[in-house]
């Protein structure tokens, strides 16, 4: 859409930029929205996805152009303006552009400065463009490729304006050999919060160049008769500072208003987390309960039809409990997709809470179950019975362990038990459980931990339904163990992780499709974090068969690691817990 100057005359005044062409962020020095962005709704009136090209998995290429580049008097200097765009790049912000035909995550894939010449004072479009070419066919930047969303970004020293437009950003493309480059230039206030500010300005024109590329054929708003305005246009007075640097926030069709997604702190928490791969979602959620330090107990959630992976809550329940000790939860086959069902010990006392499949999602309980618990409780819902009764142990706190279920085909859902089993241990720690695909319909299997040693059971599938055990495992160990039955080898391996009394977490498997059912390990990983106090684990659907999935508490946060499904087997993280919010 071309500029139209008289249009932009009979409309003043306006809340936000008027008329601009594609591409372009008009110099501002509009009021700015400090925080979180409440407000801004863009004033827009439809939405058009046209199809056209949009940029998936966004490469950014910083050239930074000018010898002011390589001066150690210039500031705010490259390093801190890659570091803050870094920051955009690598954090939540681009967080609600996947909702755009999945957008994301994206990369800052190259920085180089061009220092050999000077962009002029009054610089033109063809001029950078001529630039990027020359850097392209010197090798100093890749070239463009129809396959990659590659985004060429011309970073400007202060004192250097357009002479084509009154913008201090725009978005562009070119055709090289065949395939096309996306490219922007952005000019420089000499801030890095500014209106005017590169930070400010490259975010505007990210937003724009991931989901308009090709200038008009990709997402697009109007606002009332101006038709086909860019995401980043119609958001142009909303910025704020993050991590020391400006982000603007762009147009979320999802949420009906500008948005800037950033990081907020979990609640301190306390206890043992628990985490499962639910069946909400495309992909299934990733729901985690933690007890939290100030008392009760806080849910949040992993979107992971999202491609930016963002974790929300805190959804606080359980408040009248106060301080509680221990939680575990399941997604049981009740409702649909499955409600969560939740035990947690508070003293000695077992509560039982379950939270419905929606539109309400709410959390229901206490319901006292059992008293005369210690350590953490394990439930699971079994194969046993027709709908799968739920099964749970928990340490005794008179010693060793104790064995419930309920049964899910009577109506009043009865609980039953206690069978004791373990005593020759005497005070147990911390408790796992798993049913494995051993005999049917499966063998409940656990590993318990006493003082530093892991023990292990197992329970027959029945006529029988004996425990036996307890058979010691590793010794060196500290807060609770977790064990999943995988998708690795035929049978499905054992994986078991576990806190290490030196710091860290230890790494177990069993081969069972080696008749001696071998365990192997430990593999050592999250030696940086410290004492690691409990952990949960998963093995989730990313990846093939499919990536552990961690998360520990240490002291009174939470952090995340995952591990590739082979061939590097690599533990990755540890990695901050944190909200996303926008
Ligand atoms: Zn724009």
């Amino acid at each position: 859409m071309p500029h139209d100057a008289v249009r932009a005359l009979k409309r003043a005044p306006l809340a936000r930029p008027s008329t601009e062409a594609h591409g372009g962020v008009r110099r501002r020095t509009a009021t700015r929205a400090d925080g979180l962005v409440q407000t801004g709704d863009g004033g827009v009136t439809a939405f058009h996805d046209n199809g056209g090209r949009i940029l998936h998995h966004p490469r950014v290429i910083l050239m930074f152009w000018g010898a002011a580049w390589t001066n150690p008097a210039t500031n705010p200097s490259q390093a801190a303006f890659t570091g803050a765009i870094g920051n955009l790049i690598s954090g939540p912000w681009g967080t609600q552009l996947s909702q755009y035909r999945g957008i994301g995550p994206m990369a800052l894939e190259k920085t180089v400065t061009i220092a050999s010449s000077d962009p002029p004072a009054t610089f033109t479009d063809p001029e950078i463009q001529a630039m990027i070419e020359a850097q392209i066919n010197a090798g100093v930047v890749p070239a463009p490729a129809n396959g990659v969303d590659r985004v060429y970004c011309v970073l400007m020293p202060t004192g250097h304006s357009s002479g084509d437009t009154p913008y201090v950003g725009q978005h562009q493309f070119f055709d090289f050999n065949g395939a096309r480059a996306y490219w922007a230039w952005i000019t420089n206030d000499g801030t890095l919060t500014g209106g005017n500010s590169i930070p400010k300005v490259i975010s505007h024109e990210l937003s724009e160049a991931f989901s308009d590329p090709d200038l008009g054929s990709g997402i697009l708003v109007d606002v009332g008769s101006d038709k086909n305005e860019e995401i980043g246009d119609v958001c142009n007075n909303t910025w704020t500072t993050v991590n020391g640097a400006a982000q603007e926030a762009y147009w979320s069709e999802a949420d009906n208003r500008c948005v800037i997604p950033i990081f907020h702190s979990f609640p301190p928490v306390s206890g043992n987390p628990v985490l499962i791969q639910s069946r909400f979602g495309k992909q299934g959620n990733f729901e985690l309960v933690s007890p939290l330090a100030a008392g009760g107990l806080a849910h949040f959630w992993r979107n992971d039809d999202n491609t930016f992976l963002p974790w929300s809550g805190p959804i606080f329940f359980g408040g009248s409990l106060g301080a509680v000790d221990a939680v575990t939860m399941i997604e049981s086959n009740f409702s649909s997709p499955g409600n969560l069902e939740l035990v947690c010990r508070k003293g000695s006392q077992l509560d039982f809470f379950w939270r419905d499949s929606g539109p309400a999602f709410h959390w229901n309980g206490p319901f006292p179950i059992e008293n005369g618990a210690a350590g953490n409780p394990v439930l699971i819902q079994s194969r046993f019975g027709t709908k799968g009764n739920f099964e749970m142990v928990v340490p005794s706190a008179t010693g060793g362990l104790v064995h419930y279920w309920r049964n899910n085909d009577i109506p009043s859902l009865p609980w039953s038990g206690p069978t004791a089993f373990g005593g020759s241990l005497r005070k147990v720690n911390a408790v796992t459980m798993i049913e494995s695909n051993f005999s049917s319909p499966g063998n409940l299997e656990l590993v318990c931990r006493v003082g530093q040693q892991l023990y292990f059971f197992w329970r027959d599938s029945g006529p029988a339904f004996h425990w036996n055990g307890p058979f010691p495992l590793q010794n060196g160990v500290a807060g609770d163990p977790v064990l999943i039955q995988s998708r690795f080898g035929t049978k499905g391996n054992f994986e078991m992780v576990v806190p290490s009394v030196n710091g860290g977490l230890i790494h177990f498997w069993r081969n069972n499709d080696s008749p001696a059912l071998p365990w192997s390990g430990p593999t050592f990983f999250g030696g940086s974090l410290g004492a690691v106090a409990e952990v949960t684990m998963i093995e989730s659907n990313f990846g093939h068969p499919g990536n552990l999935e961690v998360v520990c508490r240490v002291g009174q946060q939470l952090y995340f690691f995952w591990r590739d499904s082979g061939p590097a087997f690599h533990w990755n993280g540890p990695f901050l817990l944190q909200s996303t919010v926008w």
